[in-house]
């Protein structure tokens, strides 16, 4: 057997570093020149070239100190060989720096992580203290803090400053430069309320004073809170940009905090904290920083202490103290960049902890006992012998890991991530007849009633030649026929569900559940889910999602799923033409979609509030389509459909559409998912801006699916400025959902996109997911090698504070 060690690598000749080789050729010259000699000198005395190659070459090692190397080259460069007084002084400068080079200082030292000792119990214990618990938060400051999210005092500990002042040197107000943002101290000398512009609004003006100038500050929003808190006399730090108007220096809405007495709030680096509006910046400030001296120094750092070095983290009580508390010499900008090792260190562990639980429960759905099915195919190969497509690489590929899933005698939790249009109902629907092959029933639950009807529709059309027919069950079948529905699903008659929660709801029972199919799985829940598990005796569950995210981050935050990839479309579909244009582009786009509807074809007009509010001037579904039925699209028939409507009217209006009653549909965003007619070929979204590109791809999914070719129209109304204009233009260059996901993620943070509220995942508290994702990466690979050497996680505090982070949710959330 070959093995790599019989493999010859050509080595190089000599191990010798480019610090070592020019040591050895410029220190023996320098000695010689820092001696006085009366003869002139040889031109060749120094090897001038040769050095400073050796320079460069020793900088880019890396090895050597840069600031010596850079030194030396400066003293060579251009050396006075023929003055013999300068010659010498800067040959000894040359000497002075090569034994630096020598010498170099010790490298500094691997971070210090203080690992936990003892029990950590009582600690966890006391970090799920209510916040009440801490000095200086009473009721009515625990209320505002619950309000505001802050719940314990471990809330309160990773409630992380959101910017750094540096106050070390603060500057005089005389030299502030328009239109830049700064920090300065002064004292307010005069404060005043007034009444101005036509409405008589309450304007309230300040003027602050630092000895050197004065300083304008001006509120136009609460005013009356700010006229509370800014007595004259008051010493106060301002944080804002300058701005000059008719001669004054002025701040607009600064952030003030006014400095209590004792507290030398001055001359140190500042955190300063996101907070109720109920409680001032400096309240604030010392309830964290209070509850870091208290508690701080004991919080559990239980990573193994090979991690710890690999990764140079500090521990817990060393991150939380340099970030709540930074001291003199603290790098503002590597703090106010959140690139500061105190806050990497807090997110690896927090992350190390998510993956490790992923993993546990992965393994624990795995070693559970489920269902081998193994069928012969006798009924798929007849489904695809009607079907009028060939199935994509992509579509067998997943349905052979979907297989291999269902006859392991273990229960299937996979989620398939595909595409808008990728064909994801097919395959979900050759599984279902595997389950049926078998004995069992299938079902499939879907967000929306259009949608369950939908798919109950192309369900039945597809299982007709079969000889089986689908239920369908919402929460608008009542009666009898629901009756009816529950008696077959009991008995075993009915093979194939389709429906919506309703599914999952009181009195349906299986007779034999084999296989759970959630689509859109984003929009359920947890429990929900696990209650569709629950219908059957460990049937295999199989989730499919439309908003496709980056592999690693779907690697981590499905940990403990097992995912398919569906990524690749059917060959014979046209990419949709997308365009972005602004409002006065309104009226052409609109003459273009009559053209479409001339010719047949059906538009979708999307709009992102149901009707006009007070509180926006954003346009409304509801006036639009009054306006544009008896406006642009005048003798056409316009349709309406919002998710405020009653489920049947919405059916109605959705069936209309489907029929080709309404040729134009005005409507929000309740579109959005599944929604399949072939015969609309355009999409106009308004106030594009207002929505996320997932969200906007998600939209255009919904023309593009038949021949013809579609238009996908994104109008702004250019109020997210240029760069929201610049965001959108994504869309027309690209045509794949995970890269549009990932833009997103870029631009707006997971937030809906992927449903996290939804996932049962623990709350993040110190990590982002799109500025961590190496991290995350780290991490999980971290948390699994020490989960393969210490499966019952038996070493250390690690278990314990695995269970502290996750709650209880390791168990609740197995499916999904
Ligand atoms: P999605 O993945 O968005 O749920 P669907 O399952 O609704 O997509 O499929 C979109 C359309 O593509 C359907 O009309 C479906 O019949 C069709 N389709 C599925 N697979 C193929 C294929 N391999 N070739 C052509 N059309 C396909
Ligand atoms: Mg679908």
């Amino acid at each position: 057997m070959a093995s790599e060690d019989s493999v010859t690598f050509p080595m190089p000749a000599a191990e010798i570093s480019a610090v070592d080789e020019l040591l050895r050729i410029v220190e023996p010259p320098l000695r010689y020149l820092s001696t006085a000699h009366p003869r002139r000198l040889a031109p060749n005395a120094l090897p001038t070239r040769r050095i400073l190659e050796l320079i460069d070459l020793a900088a880019a090692e890396g090895r050597a100190d840069r600031g010596a190397l850079g030194r030396l080259r400066a003293l060579l460069a251009d050396f006075p060989l023929d003055a013999e007084e300068a010659r010498q002084r800067r040959a000894e400068e040359g000497l002075r720096e090569v034994e630096h080079l020598k010498h170099p200082p010790a490298p500094p030292p691997a971070p210090v992580y203080a690992a936990s000792e003892g029990d950590v119990t009582p600690m966890l214990m006391l970090l799920s203290q209510p916040a009440q618990f801490l000095k200086g938060v009473g009721p009515k400051r625990a209320a505002d803090l619950a309000r505001f999210g802050i719940a314990t005092v471990e809330d309160v500990l990773y409630h992380l400053p959101f910017r750094y002042e540096d106050r070390r040197s603060l500057t005089p107000i005389a030299q502030l430069v328009p239109g830049q943002q700064a920090t300065v101290a002064a004292e307010i000398v005069a404060a005043g309320t007034s009444y101005a512009g036509r409405r008589r609004r309450r304007i309230l003006e300040a003027k602050a004073s630092d000895g050197g100038a004065v300083l304008t500050l001006t509120w136009f929003h609460q005013t009356a809170y700010f006229a509370a808190k800014l007595k004259v006399g008051a010493r106060v730090v301002l944080h804002g940009k300058l701005e000059m108007g008719y001669g004054r220096r002025q701040m607009i809405h600064p952030e003030v905090e006014v400095l209590e007495g004792v507290e030398d709030e001055l001359g140190r680096v500042v955190p300063i904290y996101e907070k109720p509006t109920e409680m001032s910046v400096g309240a604030m400030r010392k309830i964290v920083g209070a509850t870091r001296a208290e508690i701080g120094a004991r919080l559990p750092s239980v990573l193994p202490r090979p991690v710890t070095e690999r990764h140079r983290l500090i521990d817990l009580a060393a991150a939380f103290r340099e970030l709540h508390e930074p001291d003199r010499a603290a790098d503002v900008e590597a703090l106010n960049e959140r690139r500061s090792n105190a806050l990497r260190s807090i997110v690896f562990d927090e992350l190390f902890f998510l993956g490790l639980g992923m993993m546990l429960r992965k393994r624990s759905i795995a070693a559970e006992s489920g269902i081998a099915f193994r069928p012969q195919g006798a009924l798929a190969r007849r489904l695809r012998a009607t079907l009028p497509f060939r199935l994509t690489a992509a579509q067998e590929r997943v349905l052979g890991e979907i297989g291999a899933d269902m006859a392991a005698p273990h229960p299937m939790n996979r989620l398939m991530q595909g595409d808008v249009g990728s064909g994801k109902t097919v395959v979900a629907l050759l599984a279902a007849l595997g389950a049926v092959e078998c004995g069992y029933q299938a079902a499939l639950m879907a967000p929306t009633e259009i949608l369950a009807e939908q798919h109950h529709g192309t369900v039945r059309s597809w299982l007709a030649p079969l000889g089986l027919a689908p239920v369908l069950l919402t929460g608008k079948v009542k009666g009898a026929p629901r009756r009816q529905i529950l008696q077959a699903l009991a008995s075993g008659e009915a093979k194939v569900l389709v429906g919506t929660h309703a599914i999952i709801q009181e009195g349906v029972s299986f007779a034999r559940l084999g296989l759970g199919i959630v689509d859109e799985q984003h929009r359920f829940g947890v429990l929900q889910r696990k209650a569709l598990k629950g219908l059957g005796d460990n049937p295999d569950i199989l989730l499919m999602t439309a908003t496709p995210i980056p592999r690693t981050l779907a690697m981590t935050l499905y940990g403990d799923l097992d995912l398919s990839f569906l990524d690749e479309l059917p060959p014979d579909r046209l990419p949709v033409e997308t365009r972005v244009v602004r409002e006065r582009d309104r009226e052409r786009i609109y003459e273009r979609v009559c053209k479409e509807l001339d010719v047949g074809r059906q538009a979708y007009l999307v709009f992102p509030l149901v009707e006009d509010s007070e509180a926006s001037d954003l346009r409304s579904a509801k006036a639009m389509a009054r306006d544009l039925a008896t406006g642009a699209f005048r003798g056409y028939r316009v349709g309406l459909l919002h998710g405020q409507m009653k489920s049947d009217e919405k059916d109605a209006v959705m069936r209309r559409f489907q029929g080709g009653d309404h040729q134009v549909l005005v409507a929000t965003t309740v579109i959005e998912v599944g929604i399949d007619v072939p015969n609309a070929t355009v999409m106009v979204v308004d106030h594009a801006e207002q929505f996320g590109l997932a969200q906007l791809h998600q939209l255009r999914g919904r023309v593009g699916r038949g021949g013809a070719q579609s238009f996908c129209v994104l109008i702004s109304t250019g109020r997210a400025g240029p760069q929201g204009f610049e965001r959108l233009k994504l869309l027309e260059r690209e045509t794949s959902g995970a890269r549009v996901a990932e833009a997103d993620l870029e631009t707006r943070g997971p937030g809906d996109l992927l449903g996290l509220r939804q996932a049962g995942l623990p709350d993040f508290r110190a990590a982002n997911l799109v500025r961590d994702v190496r991290l995350l990466e780290e991490a999980r690979r971290e948390a699994e090698a020490h989960l393969a050497a210490d499966p019952g996680l038996t070493k250390g505090g690690v278990r314990l504070v695995l269970e502290h982070r996750w709650q209880g949710r390791l168990g609740l959330a197995q499916v999904g």
